[in-house]
Formats: C-alpha cells, sequence, structure tokens
C-alpha cells in the first residue's frame, strides 16, 4: 500500500499540473461519470494530502477525495491524452498548452465531496508528518495512554496519518525501538524524536518518489554493510530484509506477523523491552 509520500507527491505533481488551470474530467470506466461532470470544464484549485489521503480542489469547493488502497495508481503524464486504457476510473485533461493528462485507477475511493465533509474525514485522522500544521503532540497524546505495541500504534491512521509497514518498521529500527514496546512505556522527548525522524524519511521519499532511508544517515551504520546491500532493491534498513545481516550490527533481521501485517526488526539493535513491574519481579 502506498504510503504518505507517495499521496504528498501526486499531490504536488497535480497540482503543478493543474492547478489554476481548466480542466477536462470524464470517468472512461464509468463509475465516477456523474462526479466528474461536476467538476467537468471548471479549474482545479488546488491538490492536498493528509496522510494517505488525496484532495483535489475544484471551483465552487467541489472536491474530489481519493484514496489508492492496496492497488490504485494515478498516473500523470506531460502529454496529449491517449486513449484509454483499462478501467480508467477518472481521468483529467488540461485544456490548453502544454498538453498534460492523470489517470486513475483501481482506487478504493474516489468521490466527490463537500469541504463539511472533508472535515469530518480529516477529525478521524491523526497528524500527518509532512505536513506544516501537523501538531505531534495530538498523536503523543493517543501513544502514551495506549498499552498497544508501538508498532500498532504508528500504523493506526488515526493516531499518526501517513505511515505505513515500510516506515514504521525502519523508524523503529532507526531509534532503536522493540516494535512490541507498549506506547505508553515510550517518553515524551523519544517519541518526539521519532516523529521528527518521519518527518524527515517522509520528505526523502517525496523528494525521490520511493523510499530509500538508508540515505537518510544512521550514527551507527557500518559503511561496508550498507555498501553489500543488493543494489535495484529498495534500500531499507530492515524492511523486508529478514533472513540477512543488520546494517549496524550484523545480527540476522527477523521478521513475525502482527495484526495481519509483517514486522522486520533487528533483534540486537532493538532488544526486547522490559517493563518497570517485570524487572522488579
Ligand atoms: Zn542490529
Amino acid at each position: 500500500m502506498p504510503e504518505g509520500h507517495t499521496l504528498h507527491r501526486l499531490a504536488l505533481d497535480l497540482a503543478d499540473r493543474f492547478a489554476g488551470r481548466v480542466v477536462t474530467a470524464s470517468s472512461p470506466q464509468g463509475r465516477f461519470s456523474e462526479s466528474a461532470s461536476l467538476v467537468d470544464g471548471t479549474h482545479l484549485v488546488g491538490a492536498r494530502a493528509w496522510g494517505k489521503h488525496l484532495f483535489l480542489e475544484f471551483a465552487h469547493e467541489r472536491i474530489v477525495h481519493v484514496h489508492l488502497g492496496l492497488y490504485g495508481k494515478f498516473l500523470i503524464a506531460d502529454a496529449p491524452a491517449p486513449p484509454p486504457v483499462g478501467q480508467v476510473r477518472l481521468r483529467l485533461v488540461a485544456q490548453g498548452e502544454p498538453p498534460a493528462y492523470a489517470d486513475l485507477r483501481g482506487a478504493t475511493a474516489c468521490e466527490l465531496i463537500t469541504r463539511e465533509e472533508e472535515g469530518l474525514l480529516l477529525d478521524r485522522l491523526g497528524p500527518d508528518p509532512l505536513r506544516e500544521d501537523a501538531d505531534w503532540t495530538a498523536a503523543w497524546a493517543r501513544v502514551h495512554r495506549s498499552r498497544s505495541p508501538i508498532a500498532t500504534l504508528l500504523m493506526d491512521q488515526s493516531v499518526l496519518a501517513g505511515v505505513g509497514n515500510v516506515y514504521r518498521a525502519e523508524v523503529l529500527f532507526r531509534h532503536r525501538l522493540d516494535p512490541m514496546r507498549p506506547g505508553s512505556s515510550l517518553r515524551r522527548a523519544g517519541f518526539a524524536a521519532v516523529w521528527d525522524d518521519l518527518a524527515v524519511l517522509l520528505a526523502d521519499g517525496v523528494r525521490r518518489g520511493r523510499i530509500d532511508t538508508v540515505r537518510v544517515p544512521h550514527p551507527e551504520a557500518r559503511r561496508d554493510r550498507v555498501a553489500e546491500a543488493r543494489p535495484g532493491r529498495s534500500r531499507v534498513w530492515v524492511y523486508r530484509r529478514q533472513g540477512e545481516d543488520c546494517f549496524v550490527c550484523g545480527t540476522t533481521v527477523r521478521t513475525q506477523v502482527l495484526a495481519a501485517r509483517n514486522l522486520f526488526w533487528c533483534p540486537r539493535c532493538q532488544p526486547r523491552h522490559r517493563s518497570r513491574s517485570s524487572r522488579v519481579a
């Protein structure tokens, strides 16, 4: 599933090509035809993302809400639109020059909503580290009073918006945190550091258009080990590296299923957290 960096990148790319321009909107597949006709021929005011949600605002406060889900793809191109291929739910074509079009396929959500409905949707989402207006203390308040594992909390979009399976594995590794550690056992400064790092990692993902967390320095990583990482693969510290050596300590990276998603961690860099009560016992 695309993580927050993908949606922010799409918002930038769409705004870049379509904002301020009159847009032809259609639904070649037919499922969004009625709504597309309501924004067709109006101009795109702007595009923005919050976590894994994308909002395209057209004139008259008409907002198209998109959630890509597992299989959704938004293809954006600087070219005249070719005849649509496959199940294109929404097609946007910029009128005039330069040519640009965008095709949305396979999204979980593509719906026309009002500003009020957008507000209700955002109320259910936690702060997004990529947004300048994000208040990290709102996420901290939820983490601090929860006994759930930090690995679960980081992926809960109502706690914090935008983090998926890759970024959670990476940020927990970078902060030497046991994925199973209860949120309530974290310190405020420790969580603040995780938040700040997520903002850096996600912003790097927006710039590159892909996840390459190894490029963001880690104070203890061994260069020779990092250099050994097989080229052509996504460059990450632990995500899907089970059975391979940790870039910091050489221990074998492990995996385990938690809430139907795979966790990846280094058992040495991220030792099991023992609560104060269990230490006394
Ligand atoms: Zn390690």
